[in-house]
């Protein structure tokens, strides 16, 4: 006889009859009223009775004296041979709460914050400042000032490091009396499905749901086309805005953009506050690279300052990459180069593969092409890219913007102007002009060109 709750009434109306058995025949009223009379039918499984009694030396009694005297009443009313077994009320309890405590901790096991991704060590700029701001505010007045607040940029660009930072500074901050969690929608798909046979109606889910303060949640468009899964979500997290306890959702689009998501939920994203990161500029990044190196333990001093910029205008779409690039080129020089000075060449040779497997001399930017001039004028960059304005050196410069503008495509001109100590765009202009025009006559300077071109070419 299983115990559900279509059955729970005859196992008391079967109960109560084996009481009454067992009264008549204990013919001792004292006895049955002290130790029986209250006794109750917990549950049955597997031919086995689960009864309650009210002490444990009723237990004791009913497990020696009056054993034979239960199992007979038992047989003689249900016909079957139960085994029973006895517990005290106060036990019962107990191990349910156990049972309860396992069955909550088994949910998102996996799932922890991160220590190490926190709002210290992440680089503010004009990218990010938008998100990175209200990722602050969110954190330090949970619930109170954008619930939810929605975040979504590309891949690689920051999200899961705000969402765990929000994380560290909320368990920090409350002394770990916050629950805080951070999961990844795809966990939460995981998690939902696995416990759905166990226990269809998800409510030991939902239970858990209730003693968590802050939700985490990463990677939102996992959901997208899970219609079961995106109802237990949706419950779950009208419940927690709804006691106002503080949600985050990251995710790769804008909330009306993913597409297949239930209107509802999307409609409920932009309730909040809705931010963006964008592609960081690559001032920010030369300084997240400065964070790493320093948070490698390394002195940035080792690093000639155009390996910098190199690796930021080449990986600047995504900081995951920018970062590995770095540690690339951190493992290579330790292990390869065993030198302490990172130049561009060891850069480019370092990164090649990352660089869409072009030659180290096939690798084109600014500072190569201010580099090669300058050596081949016998200057160095920063003469080159200086003030001085002596015939050669003057020369020398606009041979160099001339052929920035010819070599790259994306360059404007007044990044061009910036390159060069703050010029104004005209005077890039004049000096490119300068040497399209002396190229027409002037054999020597076309010559120079050629070779320049070659060099730079690789
Ligand atoms: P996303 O979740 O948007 O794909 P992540 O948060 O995983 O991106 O970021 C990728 C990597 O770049 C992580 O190692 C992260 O710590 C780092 N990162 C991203 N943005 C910054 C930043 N502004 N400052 C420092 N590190 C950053
Ligand atoms: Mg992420």
């Amino acid at each position: 006889m299983p115990t559900n709750d279509n059955s729970v009434s005859e196992m008391k109306r079967l109960w109560e009859r084996i009481l009454e058995r067992i009264r008549l025949k204990l013919q001792e009223d004292v006895v049955f009223d002290n130790f029986f009379s209250d006794a109750y039918l917990e549950s049955i499984n597997n031919n086995e009775m689960l009864v309650v009694a009210n002490s444990r030396t009723a237990i004791q009694l009913m497990e020696t004296s009056y054993k034979s005297l239960i199992a007979e009443a038992i047989k003689e009313i249900s016909q079957t041979e139960f085994k029973v077994k006895y517990i005290t009320e106060e036990d019962l309890k107990n191990q349910r709460s156990q049972k309860g405590e396992t069955k909550k901790g088994t949910y998102f096991e996996k799932a922890v914050i991160n220590p190490d991704l926190t709002f210290d060590n992440f680089v503010v700029g004009p990218f990010n400042r938008e998100a990175s701001q209200a990722a602050v505010l969110v954190a330090t007045k949970p619930g109170k000032m954008y619930n939810p607040l929605f975040i979504y940029s590309g891949s690689g660009l920051g999200k899961t490091h705000l969402l765990n930072a929000i994380g560290n500074y909320i368990s920090k901050n409350t002394y770990g009396t916050q629950r805080v969690l951070y999961i990844a929608a795809n966990d939460f798909v995981d998690e939902y499905l696995r416990y759905l046979k166990a226990d269809p109606e998800s409510e030991s889910l939902k239970d858990f749901f209730n003693s968590v303060d802050v939700l985490l949640f990463d990677d939102v468009q996992f959901l997208v086309d899970k219609t079961k899964t995106e109802e237990m979500f949706f419950y779950i997290y009208s419940a927690m805005i709804a006691a106002g306890k503080q949600v985050v959702i990251t995710s790769d689009k804008q909330p009306n953009e993913l597409k297949g998501l239930d209107e509802r939920l999307v409609t409920r994203f932009s309730q909040g506050l809705v931010v963006s990161i964008k592609d960081p500029e690559r001032e920010t990044c030369i300084q997240i690279l400065r964070q790493k190196i320093e948070a490698n333990g390394l002195s940035i001093d080792m690093f000639d300052e155009n390996v910098l910029i190199f690796i930021a205008d080449h990986f600047s779409s995504n900081v995951r990459e920018l970062e590995g690039a770095l540690n690339r080129l951190i493992f290579y020089a330790v292990n390869f180069q065993k030198t302490d000075r990172i130049t561009l060449d060891v850069a480019a040779e370092a990164l090649q593969s990352l660089t869409g497997g072009k030659s180290i001399n096939s690798i084109i930017n600014e500072q190569k092409i201010i580099d090669t001039v300058a050596d081949y004028y016998h200057l160095t960059p920063s003469q080159l890219t200086g003030t001085n304005r002596t015939g050669q050196v003057a020369l020398a410069r606009h041979v160099a913007m001339y052929l920035i503008r010819q070599l790259l495509q994306d360059v404007s001109l007044k990044k061009i102007g910036d390159m060069f100590g703050g010029k104004d765009h005209t005077t890039v202009i004049n000096g490119v002009q300068r040497v399209d025009s002396e190229l027409k006559t002037n054999i020597q300077l076309k010559e120079a060109i050629d070779e320049l071109t070659k060099r730079i070419k690789g």
